[in-house]
């Protein structure tokens, strides 16, 4: 897929603004591959939308780490674990950089968020990945199941759940030594389990948000990847509503069967649970209630 072009992304900012859009994410990849981030960032800033930008570092240069200063946007960086384990998921060579990049954002006092992906690789030592992130200086930390797409389906490192679990365990367990709360993202039906005092969830159903793709696509969720409209085309009040009228979306959003008299959550998450059952509504595969799992469709 092609990315937009920066007159592109800037009018979509545009719209963004006079539509009440209030903060933008810049995910990936990596948005720092884009030689014009620096440009974007300030016109986003400019036009009065708060940002953050979730980049693996290695590409932060001096330049980039004080505009993002300036400018007052939060870093989200992502880390696997202590260094062998990083390198492994990442390649050779990578540690380096990512320490180098943590060094640029903390010699200018800009925070950031360390969010720890959970994967076959690194489950059982999800606690040292969370100590690492608190020694490093991280404002906040989070955990998200690996899952069964892209590189993790390819590598079958995504996570299982009764290693999930065992690993959510490990985290509150650590939180609370180390005196922190950590937030576990596209799992809310953790909100089910009694004793995880340290662990906080929220559920996507309850955010209003668009996922777009570089390309300008409006996603069901951008893990999923299903294409609904295309902002150049239909604008963002159009993506907005075309998603909005989507048959799989509205479908997502009900409450599968199986969740009938819980209530902890609206079914977990809808990309994992289409991508295992490969349908909508159903019940998130991960969460543990589920008494016994077939094997995927
Ligand atoms: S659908 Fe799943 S992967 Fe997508 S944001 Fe929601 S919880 Fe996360
Ligand atoms: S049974 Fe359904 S509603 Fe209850 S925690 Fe699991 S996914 Fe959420």
């Amino acid at each position: 897929e092609k990315p937009l072009g920066r007159e592109e992304v800037v009018k979509l900012l545009r719209e963004a603004a006079s539509s009440g859009i209030k903060y933008i994410n810049y995910t990936g990849g990596d948005p720092l591959i884009r030689r014009d981030i620096s440009e974007i960032l300030e016109e986003t800033v400019d036009l009065g939308i708060d940002a953050s930008i979730f980049t693996n570092l290695t590409l932060l240069n001096r330049d980039t780490a004080s505009k993002i200063s300036r400018l007052g946007i939060e870093v989200m960086t992502s880390l696997d674990g202590p260094r062998e384990i990083y390198e492994r998921v990442k390649g050779q060579g990578t540690w380096e950089k990512f320490l180098r990049g943590i060094d640029e954002l903390k010699r200018r006092n800009i925070p950031f968020h360390v969010n720890i992906t959970v994967s076959k690789m690194n489950y059982e030592r999800v606690g040292d990945a969370i100590i690492l992130a608190n020694d490093l200086g991280a404002d906040s930390i989070s955990i998200i199941p690996s899952m069964a797409f892209g590189r993790a389906l390819e590598t079958k490192s995504f996570i299982g759940r009764e290693e999930f679990l065992e690993s959510v365990i490990r985290a509150d367990r650590v939180a609370e030594e180390i005196g922190i709360r950590v937030s576990v993202w596209c799992s809310p039906f953790l909100r089910a389990l009694r004793g995880l005092r340290n662990l906080y969830y929220s559920d996507c159903r309850e955010f209003k948000e668009l996922d777009i793709s570089p390309g300008g696509k409006a996603l069901i969720c951008d893990v999923m990847g299903i294409e609904v409209a295309d902002l150049m085309e239909d604008g963002i009040k159009g993506a907005w509503r075309k998603l909005n009228e989507n048959e799989l979306y509205l479908k997502a959003k009900e409450l599968p069967v199986e969740c009938l008299g819980c209530g902890a959550c609206r079914g977990g998450c809808y990309a994992r649970a289409f991508n295992y059952w490969g349908r909508l509504p159903s019940i998130d595969p991960l969460c543990p209630y589920i008494i016994k799992l077939p094997p995927r469709t």
